[in-house]
């Protein structure tokens, strides 16, 4: 999707070599016209795949998913990654996962009101390092008994081993934007020519 891209090279920083800031409009501050379109990118990826749930993770997973459930015409349900003293495990499904960017694992948790047997399940995610994420929601779609419909990723780092992963357990992905490397400051897209000096 040219559009992200183009906000990845100019609003995007890169903090290391693993690590790509995103606040200017996905993260923090949020361009609402280019999620808006990142939405709809997705429904349309996804417009064939049956789609009765759309699953996402607080807090950055809800701006780019809002805008896909609202042209699916399905509910959005956003996992917690607090506990909330109103949700126990035998009123919600929890899967625990490692933080990429906290480096802590963390419970996640949906109320088991909001997915159940039948439910064909679109994960969405701001962004796939070592898919760790988006196997939480995978695990909490599996425990209530739905499907995974698919995996919609606004920003792939492709160089981490997530999409191997995913792809391994036939999981249907989509990324809007592949990254190939962050090396030397630099963000270089998937199917980009290396430039030398
Ligand atoms: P994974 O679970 O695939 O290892 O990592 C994905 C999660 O970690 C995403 O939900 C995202 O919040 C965070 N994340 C991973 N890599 C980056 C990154 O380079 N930049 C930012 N801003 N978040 C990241």
């Amino acid at each position: 999707m040219d559009r992200l891209k183009q906000a990845i090279q100019e609003r995007g920083l890169v903090l290391s070599s693993g690590v790509l800031k995103v606040d200017q409009f996905l993260n923090h501050q949020i361009d609402t016209a280019l999620m808006s379109a990142v939405g709809e990118e997705f429904a349309h990826l996804f417009e064939e795949s049956g789609v009765t749930k759309v699953l996402t993770i607080e807090s950055s997973g809800i701006a780019p998913s809002f805008m896909c459930a609202h042209a699916l015409g399905t509910p959005l349900i956003f996992a917690r990654k607090k506990k909330s003293v109103t949700m126990n495990e035998t009123t919600a499904y929890a899967s625990r996962v490692y933080s990429f960017t906290k480096q802590e694992t963390l419970e996640v948790t949906v109320s088991k009101d909001f997915i159940s047997e039948g439910d064909r399940v679109l994960i969405i995610d701001d962004f796939l390092a070592n898919g760790r994420a988006a196997l939480g929601l995978c695990d909490i779609a599996s425990k209530a008994g739905a499907t995974v419909a698919g995996i919609g990723i606004v920003i792939e780092k492709s160089f981490q081993e997530g999409r191997q992963i995913l792809e391994e357990k036939g999981y249907h992905i989509e990324s809007l934007a592949r990254i190939a490397s962050l090396e030397n400051g630099t963000v270089r897209f998937v199917d980009e020519p290396v430039h030398s000096n």
